[in-house]
């Protein structure tokens, strides 16, 4: 597939798409439905379905039935642990290994022009950016990951938060089942704002920002912290009243769920003809400019809060006056306490 069609690659060897990126309708003003209705298809498919039908195999196969659940243990804790670790190294491994080691698209709709093997980084534990990603990966981010499931599942299954069932509450749970990428968003958002500002950025959320150029290990190369509050997004589910499964849903959203954001590459080929958006572009973004789209583009709130940026020329044009507004903002503060200190 020829990713001229789709977009150019500067002279640097960046890649960008020649379309901008649009938020998604759901929140538009005023309503467009026609737009909503055609949009509609991509809420599902692939990703929220994949990482929907994950929670439910989950429940089917792998969670413990209610009577162990009620005990903590760590029997059931570190089989999950040991489950999340494999579904972990399968899931962000296939897209590693297709696109990563075997290369098997080249760079063809790759963003940046290096793989991050190709560099070697002090930011990095060891120098290597995949191998800090992983331990990270797996060291931090599935123990955390794990802890809040079990948390949330002790918790469900001692009553301690009310458990209803699909055949009582069918529409209200279908109906939360549908705003979990909703309540994902929204929790990214605002906890991502929070470790942007500068004590939590330099001692918490740099960590992820090292990868300057993301590949699917970086998804949950994490600092703790982050990963914790990261997570913590399964907790919406013992203040609402809800499901286990759609607990796990929403924990699935974001363990599994920050992949798409960080595999580098605007689509991925699938067969001969076939291609996947991986709507990473945003996020991408983020990576290479750290101030703008703090969130994914579902909720309009990089719109509202004046850091979006749809990689057009008018959205750097934005970013950079937004930059030159701070600086001079900075430059007046600092003159006016010269002035008092005198
Ligand atoms: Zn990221
Ligand atoms: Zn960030």
């Amino acid at each position: 597939m020829d990713d001229a069609i789709y977009g150019t690659r500067n002279k640097r060897g960046d890649w960008s798409p020649s379309e901008r990126i649009e938020c998604a309708p759901l929140f538009a003003l005023p309503p467009r439905p026609r737009a909503l209705l055609a949009w509609l298809p991509h809420y599902f498919l692939p990703w929220n379905v994949i990482f929907a039908l994950l929670a439910v195999a989950y429940w089917a196969w792998i969670i413990p039935d209610t009577e162990t659940l009620r005990t903590l243990g760590w029997g059931w804790a570190l089989r999950l642990y040991a489950v999340n670790a494999v579904a972990t190294f399968l899931f962000y491994g296939a897209f590693e290994l297709h696109l990563y080691v075997l290369r098997r698209q080249g760079r063809r709709f790759k963003y940046h022009p290096k793989f991050p093997s190709e560099q070697r980084s002090k930011a990095f534990w060891f120098e290597r950016q995949n191998i800090d990603n992983i331990l990270r990966t797996f060291l931090s981010g599935v123990t955390i990951w794990t802890a809040i499931e079990v948390i949330v599942l002790w918790a469900f299954a001692n009553g301690y938060v009310p458990w209803l069932s699909f055949a009582q509450h069918p529409l209200y749970l279908a109906a939360l089942a549908l705003v979990v990428p909703i309540i994902h968003e929204f929790h990214f958002f605002c906890i991502h704002r929070l470790i942007h500002t500068p004590f939590l950025y330099r001692w918490v959320h740099s960590v992820h920002h090292n990868s300057v150029n993301p590949s699917p290990w970086s998804s949950l190369s994490m600092h703790p912290v982050e990963h914790l509050l990261y997570l913590s997004t399964a907790f919406y589910h013992l203040i609402i009243p809800s499901n286990p499964l759609i607990a796990l849903y929403q924990l699935h959203f974001a363990a599994f769920g920050a992949i798409p954001g960080h595999v580098g590459f605007h689509k991925i080929e699938v067969g001969a003809n076939g291609l996947i958006d991986s709507h990473a572009y945003e996020h991408y973004l983020h990576h290479k400019y750290f101030e703008v789209n703090y969130g994914a583009a579902l909720i309009p709130l990089d719109k509202w809060f004046g850091t979006w940026h749809d990689g057009s020329a008018e959205g750097e044009a934005r970013m950079q006056e937004r930059y030159r507004r701070r600086k001079e903002r900075i430059a007046a503060r600092k003159a006016a306490q010269a002035a008092a200190g005198r």
